[in-house]
C-alpha cells in the first residue's frame, strides 16, 4: 500500500492511516489481540477507564504531554498534561472517598464544558463510582427525573445551577447526599460544599481499587429523539472499543490534536470527547463555548487541529454560510474529519470536499452501542450518503423480523431492513436503567436490533434509511425520511429538511416535508411549487413530498437531531410527549 499517496488524497499529513486495508484488518482482527492497546491495572487488578485514559500515560513517557487544552468562553486557555490530570483526578477520587461515595455509587455532573467536569469524570471512574453526566442546559424537571431514576448520591454543579434547578427538589431526592459546587470557595452548608476546598484538603496520591471490566462505569441517557430518554448502562470494558475505534474510525495517532465538538452530556462527548482520545494519549481540545462558525474555524486554525469529530447539524450550519473558510483560515493541519449523530446528507460530503477540501467521514453508532460501530475509513473509498462499513470486530447485518422471536438476515443488496449487530462487543450497553424488559426486547434471535432501518450495497457499505419509528408507509411504498430530506437538500434554497408521514385515508400516509431555507431565500408559494417539482423530479412521484411547509428552524434535540416525532405531533395536533431534550433557541 502506498500510504504517501493515500495521505495526499486524504488531505496530507505524512502518517500512514492506522487502517490501511479494510478487508485485511477485519480478517485478522480479534478483541483478544486488541487488548494490547490497553495497559490494565497494575498487579492484574483489572481494567479501569481512568487508568487507561490518564495514569498509564502519566506514569510513563507521556507524563508531560498535553492531554487537554481547554478554551474558555472568554478566551482563557488552560493546559493540562497527563501528569496534571493524574493528580487532579486522584484528588477528586480522594474527595469521593472522604465523602463516603464508593464503588457503584452514582456521581452526577451538571455543568458546562469546564475543566471540573473532566476531572470529576476521571476521578469518578478511578474511584469505581459511576459517572452520570447531565446536559447543562436541562431545566429542573429533566434534571430531577434523571437524578431520581439514577439514584444520584453526589452532584457536581455550579452555584446557580444548584439554586435554580436542584435545591427545590432536594427533599424529593433521598439518595442525594452531597453537592459539590465548582464556583464557590467556601462551604455553604454541611452538605453543599466548595469543590476547590475539598480538593485542596486531600492528597494527590490515589491507588485505583481493583476494577472488574464488567463493573458499571457510566450511565448515559439517550437523546430522546423518539420518546422518553432511556438510561443506558455502560461498563469499564467499553474502553477497549474506544481505543480500537479511535484508531480505526478516527485514525488517531499519538501526535494528533483532536477536537470532538460533542458535549459530554451525550454519549459522543464522553466516549470521544474524553475517553478515546486520552486513552490513545493524544492532545484533546475542549471548547467551552457553543457553536459559532467563526470561532470554530478559528479553533481549527489556531490550535492546528488534525482530527475533527463533529455532527451533521453543525456541518449544515457551516454550509449555510456564504463565505469561503479557506480564504480566511489555515486548515492545512486538518487531516481527518468525521461526523456522527444523524444521517450525513451526500450534499454535505460534497460540500466538505469542495469547500473544506476534506472528505467528511460519516460513522454510525448509538448510546446503546457505546462506541462507533460502522464507519468510513481514512484509506478507504467514501461513498457519499453511506455510513460506511462495520468496524473490525463488529458484525452488522440487515435483518427482517419473522415473528417476536425470530429474524432472518437479508443478504440481497439494496433491500431495507432493521440494522442489527451481533452482541458481544466490549462497549455494548449492559442494561437500561430500571427497564430490564425493554433491554431484553432489544435482543432477538441472537441479534441486537438497533431500531434503525438501513440497507447494504453489494460491497458491504451500509446506507441509513430512517429510524423504524419514522418510516413512512405511502401508497404501498416504504419511504425513509433520509432519502427525501437529502434530495430536497440538493436544492440551493434548502438548508435543512425534516420529513414525516401524515395519515391519509387514501394512501395511508402522505409524505410531508418541513423545510428551513438558506439565507437569501424567502418562503413563497412559488418556491413551494418549485420544491414540490424538484422533489418529484429527483425522487419520482411515489416517494416525493406531496406537501411542503416552510419553517424558520426545525425542532432538534439538544444533541442536534431533528425531532420528526415533534413535527408530526404538531402537524396532527397530538400531545408533544417528552420534550426534555428539545433544544430551545
Ligand atoms: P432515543 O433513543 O432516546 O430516541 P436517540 O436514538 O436519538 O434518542 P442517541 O443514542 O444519541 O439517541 O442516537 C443514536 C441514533 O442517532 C441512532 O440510532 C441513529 O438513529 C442516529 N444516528 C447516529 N449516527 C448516525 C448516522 N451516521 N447516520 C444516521 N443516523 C445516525
Ligand atoms: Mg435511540
Amino acid at each position: 500500500m502506498d500510504w504517501k499517496a493515500i495521505s495526499k488524497s486524504t488531505g496530507a499529513w505524512p502518517v500512514p492511516p492506522n487502517l490501511l486495508n479494510y478487508k485485511e484488518t477485519r480478517a485478522s482482527f480479534s478483541w483478544k489481540d486488541a487488548w494490547q492497546l490497553l495497559d490494565g491495572l497494575p498487579q492484574n487488578r483489572g481494567l479501569n477507564i481512568a487508568h487507561e485514559a490518564v495514569d498509564r500515560h502519566a506514569n510513563g513517557g507521556r507524563r508531560d504531554h498535553l492531554a487537554i487544552r481547554w478554551l474558555g468562553k472568554q478566551g482563557e486557555v488552560f493546559d493540562f498534561t497527563y501528569g496534571d490530570l493524574k493528580q487532579l483526578s486522584n484528588r477528586f477520587a480522594n474527595v469521593l472517598q472522604k465523602l463516603g461515595v464508593g464503588k457503584g455509587d452514582k456521581v452526577f455532573v451538571l455543568c458546562g464544558r469546564i475543566p471540573d467536569l473532566y476531572i470529576a469524570a476521571l476521578g469518578t471512574w478511578k474511584n469505581g463510582s459511576v459517572f452520570c453526566p447531565l446536559f447543562s442546559a436541562f431545566g429542573p424537571e429533566p434534571i430531577f427525573q434523571r437524578l431520581r431514576r439514577g439514584e444520584g448520591k453526589l452532584l457536581v454543579t455550579t452555584e446557580r445551577q444548584y439554586a435554580q434547578k436542584v435545591a427545590q427538589q432536594r427533599p424529593n431526592l433521598p439518595h442525594l447526599q452531597t453537592i459539590l459546587l465548582t464556583d464557590v470557595y467556601e462551604n455553604i452548608s454541611e452538605d453543599v460544599l466548595a469543590l476547590s476546598e475539598q480538593m485542596t484538603a486531600v492528597s494527590d496520591q490515589f491507588t485505583i481499587p481493583p476494577t472488574d471490566p464488567e463493573d458499571v462505569a457510566t450511565i448515559h441517557f439517550t437523546s430522546g429523539t423518539t420518546g422518553m430518554p432511556k438510561g443506558a448502562i455502560h461498563v469499564h470494558n467499553a474502553v477497549l472499543t474506544h481505543a480500537v475505534t479511535a484508531r480505526y474510525a478516527l485514525d488517531l495517532h499519538p501526535e494528533d490534536v483532536f477536537w470532538c465538538t460533542a458535549d459530554p452530556g451525550w454519549v459522543t462527548g464522553t466516549s470521544y470527547g474524553i475517553i478515546a482520545p486520552l486513552t490513545l494519549g493524544v492532545t484533546n481540545i475542549i471548547d467551552e463555548a457553543g457553536f459559532d462558525a467563526d470561532r470554530w474555524y478559528h479553533i481549527l486554525d489556531e490550535q492546528k487541529v488534525t482530527v475533527w469529530y463533529t455532527a451533521p447539524t453543525a456541518i449544515r450550519r457551516l454550509m449555510r454560510l456564504e463565505f469561503d473558510p479557506l480564504a480566511q483560515y489555515d486548515l492545512s493541519h486538518l487531516r481527518f474529519v468525521a461526523s456522527v449523530g444523524e444521517p450525513l446528507n451526500p450534499e454535505a460530503v460534497v460540500w466538505g470536499q469542495e469547500v473544506l477540501h476534506k472528505t467528511i467521514h460519516d460513522n454510525w453508532w448509538q448510546t446503546e452501542t457505546g462506541g462507533i460501530m460502522i464507519a468510513n475509513y481514512a484509506a478507504e473509498e467514501v461513498r457519499p450518503g453511506s455510513m460506511g462499513r462495520p468496524l473490525p470486530g463488529i458484525q452488522a447485518a440487515i435483518v427482517r423480523r419473522i415473528d417476536d422471536k425470530h429474524v432472518e438476515q437479508i443478504t440481497r443488496p439494496h433491500v431495507d431492513g432493521e440494522l442489527a449487530l451481533k452482541p458481544g462487543w466490549p462497549s455494548m450497553f449492559r442494561g437500561y436503567l430500571h427497564e430490564e424488559a425493554r433491554y431484553q426486547k432489544c435482543f432477538v434471535d441472537g441479534w441486537y436490533i438497533s431500531g434503525d432501518l438501513a440497507m447494504q450495497d453489494e460491497d458491504g457499505y451500509f446506507w441509513f434509511v430512517g429510524r423504524a419509528d419514522d418510516i413512512i408507509k405511502t401508497a404501498g411504498h416504504m419511504v425513509g425520511p433520509f432519502e427525501v430530506e437529502s434530495a430536497l437538500m440538493e436544492h440551493p434554497a434548502v438548508a435543512e429538511a425534516g420529513v414525516i408521514g401524515k395519515p391519509n385515508p387514501v394512501i395511508g400516509e402522505l409524505v410531508k416535508a418541513f423545510v428551513a431555507l438558506n439565507p437569501g431565500y424567502e418562503p413563497s408559494s412559488k418556491l413551494n411549487l418549485e420544491l414540490l417539482g424538484f422533489g418529484r423530479q429527483k425522487l419520482g412521484s411515489a416517494v416525493a413530498p406531496k406537501e411542503i411547509e416552510f419553517k424558520q428552524d426545525l425542532p432538534k434535540t439538544r444533541s442536534g437531531k431533528i425531532m420528526r416525532r415533534l413535527l408530526k405531533a404538531w402537524e396532527l395536533g397530538l400531545p408533544e410527549g417528552d420534550i426534555s431534550t428539545l433544544e430551545e433557541d
